[in-house]
């Protein structure tokens, strides 16, 4: 009758979306200003004005064909073109407009190049914590999921243990730095020791493994942080690049796919992408917005209001006794739960109207993510209850 696998996929909700919808029913019940909700992503810094700016002009100005019609299936050639010029500039590389693949977001870019680079029954490795999303797409694409644990405390990557999870079978391996939801920027010693091992692996088997390196908070991290550009250390590089969170833009779905102009046949890796985009029917990502990007080249959120809310919420936290992951970056706070449960422990601050995420879905059990990524009000107002919580268990 239809598909059980995909009817399994839509009847379960993921647990952050459980969670965001039990949110808004509270706030009904009990007002917005009394929920203390941390569930969600969702960008809560507004796009910079160039875009709204670009979007009025183009709008009033632009070509409608250009604007509303199709573009080429791989994203128009001027825009391609711009982001191939700002990434060489800012990173030293050599892209051209042909290395790059317009899509709908990081979820689209992700999808099309894992369909594009793994065959049925082929691993990829993701880091704990990951992305709960991973596991639906590399299963989507036909592969299977092999996960890394990571170094306790720092959630950094464990070197070791990645390379006990490297196969002959496997194709691709996921990095996503600054990372969801740990907030962790993995440090460049940690890449160039990913690297290492990746290309002795891949030697060793006499087949490419593909670095996948998923970029969506590439731009968003405090303190001058730095974060490696992959294709800088590792040839077999292929970028997942959205403007969801870097521009605030997550409802408009545009993002980019950047093949390394040094991956092994780049050409025909591009082309297995455009072929998979064709296949999942991502043909052409919005127009408006292709255009809009191309206008707005080098326009940036304001991190310092993330950054005020980290270190908010860092100082109290650690401060009522709870241990927290030191975050360099994205919008997450991840939080070592006060029982071993974290599921108990997610309900225990429910019940004082506290909404955080029980991580056991993105590979590591007992921790909890907040996402602060909301008016800072609503974090002032909550630590109090945060506080409650911690004495609560202290006095149990
Ligand atoms: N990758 C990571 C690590 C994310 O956190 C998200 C969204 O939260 C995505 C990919 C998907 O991003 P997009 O909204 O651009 O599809």
């Amino acid at each position: 009758m239809f598909n059980e696998k995909m009817y399994a996929l839509g009847s379960k909700r993921s647990i952050i979306r459980e969670i965001f919808e039990y949110c808004k029913t509270r706030a009904t019940e009990i007002g917005a200003e009394n929920v203390f909700d941390f569930s969600i992503g969702n960008p809560s810094v507004p796009a910079p004005k160039e875009i709204n700016d670009a979007i009025v002009e183009l709008v009033q100005n632009e070509n409608p064909v250009l604007l509303h019609g199709y573009t080429s299936a791989q994203g128009d050639l001027g825009v391609r073109t711009a982001i191939a010029n700002d990434t060489n500039e800012r990173f030293g590389t050599a892209l051209t407009p042909n290395n790059i693949y317009m899509t709908c977001g990081a979820a689209a870019s992700l999808t099309i190049s894992l369909r594009a680079l793994i065959e049925n029954g082929e691993e990829c490795v993701v880091f704990a914590p990951f992305f709960t999303e991973y596991r639906v797409f590399i299963e989507n694409a036909g592969g299977k999921v092999v996960v890394s644990k990571p170094m306790p405390k720092t959630f950094q990557i464990d070197i070791d243990d990645f390379e006990g999870k490297i196969t002959e079978k496997t194709r691709a391996v996921i990095v996503n730095s600054p990372n969801n939801p740990s907030g962790v920027v993995y440090n460049e010693q940690t890449i160039k020791a990913l690297c290492e091992v990746l290309s002795r692996k891949q030697q060793e088997y006499s087949h490419p493994i593909y670095l996948i390196a998923d970029e969506p908070y590439r731009e968003l991290v405090f303190d001058g942080i730095d974060v490696p550009y992959l294709m800088n250390y590792y040839d077999n590089t292929i970028v997942c690049y959205s403007y969801s969170k870097a521009l605030s833009l997550p409802g408009e779905r545009i993002g980019y796919i950047a093949v390394s102009p040094k991956a092994q046949d780049s050409e025909s890796v591009y082309l297995a992408i455009c072929g998979a985009g064709r296949s999942l029917g991502y043909v052409c990502a919005p127009s408006l917005f292709q255009q809009v990007i191309k206008k707005t080249i080098g326009a940036k959120v304001d991190v310092n209001i993330y950054k005020e809310n980290r270190d908010i919420l860092y100082s109290a936290l650690t401060e009522y006794g709870y241990e927290c992951v030191a975050p360099d970056g994205a919008f997450y706070l991840f939080v070592k739960a006060l029982e071993d449960d974290a599921y108990k422990f997610f309900e225990k601050a429910k019940s004082k109207e506290i909404l955080v995420v029980p991580c056991d879905d993105f590979g590591v059990s007992g921790y909890v993510r907040i996402a602060y990524c909301v008016d800072k009000a609503r974090i002032v107002n909550a630590l109090p209850a945060f506080k409650a919580l911690a004495e609560e268990y202290k006095n149990s």
